[in-house]
């Protein structure tokens, strides 16, 4: 419970509720519950992921090589994964969480949503049982950083929707700059007192990318789902990324490593119409 800008309390002031109470027996006591909560369901969401994780590297040799192709789009080989930390930032995780939130398997189902169809099976606590099933529309998506919040995260656009997004993630959010995208995969965690959104956290390491990818970004999302409506008329974005969320890969391989390319990125959206949309 966030009481943004209020000028700190002493245990033995009257609460800020009005409640005539003392601060400590009233309002100060349940933020402590809800910061201990907060902690456990951080708790919560890293035993999940690294169950995720875990599930993803015994997964069927076959189907991980299948996805990896389809995530690196012919850039690597599958045995240079493990070199991909290195040469792509954190590349090799990133394409870990992806096959775990995003690949589909031959019984179409994800790696989370047939964990979540068998936590009766599963030895997870409830408060990893009650997050797992909140996750199953999770998927690898692009954002841009409208806001830091020092020590509290950060207020994310989504890019496809416009959606406003609060990442309560302190620890990501050190990492994040102003105005740039990150294309990650955010999970629900936990809903603030009062709230009727809830705080995401990043799954895993998220791609960042320069501000000025936000708009042709954009742009190469749209033809993608133009593209996926021939086919799929009422199609909307989370139907396009459930069949082929690995384009943002694809669009992040183009970018250059040195110097900002315009000319490359629109050659490539250029392209990409081409091909799909044949106009
Ligand atoms: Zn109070």
């Amino acid at each position: 419970m966030a009481r943004p800008g209020a000028p700190k309390l002493g245990r033995n002031d009257p609460c800020y509720c009005g409640s005539g109470r003392k601060y400590k027996d009233c309002h100060l006591r349940q933020e402590e519950e809800w910061r201990s909560q907060q902690l456990r369901l951080r708790n919560a969401q890293d035993n999940v992921l690294q169950r995720l994780l875990n599930l993803a590297t015994e997964a069927d040799p076959v189907d991980l090589r299948t996805a990896f192709d389809r995530y690196w789009n012919g850039r690597y080989q599958f045995e240079q994964l493990a070199e991909l930390n290195e040469r792509e930032g954190y590349g090799a995780d990133r394409f870990m969480v992806w096959f775990a939130f995003d690949y589909r398997q031959a019984d179409g189902h994800t790696l989370v949503t047939r964990l979540a169809a068998n936590l009766d099976q599963s030895d997870l606590g409830d408060l990893e049982r009650q997050l797992l099933p909140t996750w199953v529309d999770v998927r690898l998506r692009p954002y841009r950083v409208e806001r830091l919040r020092p020590n509290a995260g950060a207020n994310l656009r989504d890019l496809l929707t416009g959606d406003l997004v609060i990442l309560a993630d302190s620890h990501a959010s050190l990492r994040l700059e102003l105005d740039e995208v990150i294309v990650g995969h955010l999970v629900p965690v936990d809903t603030p007192i009062g709230s009727s959104q809830p705080n995401y956290y990043l799954a895993g390491p998220a791609a960042h990318l320069t501000p000025d990818t936000a708009e042709p970004l954009r742009t190469f999302a749209d033809v993608h789902l133009e593209a996926f409506r021939r086919d799929h008329p009422d199609a909307g974005w989370l139907d396009l990324l459930r069949d082929r969320s690995e384009i943002w890969s694809h669009f992040i391989l183009i970018l250059p490593t040195d110097k900002p390319d315009p000319e490359r990125l629109q050659r490539y959206i250029a392209e990409t119409r081409q091909q799909l949309l044949g106009a």
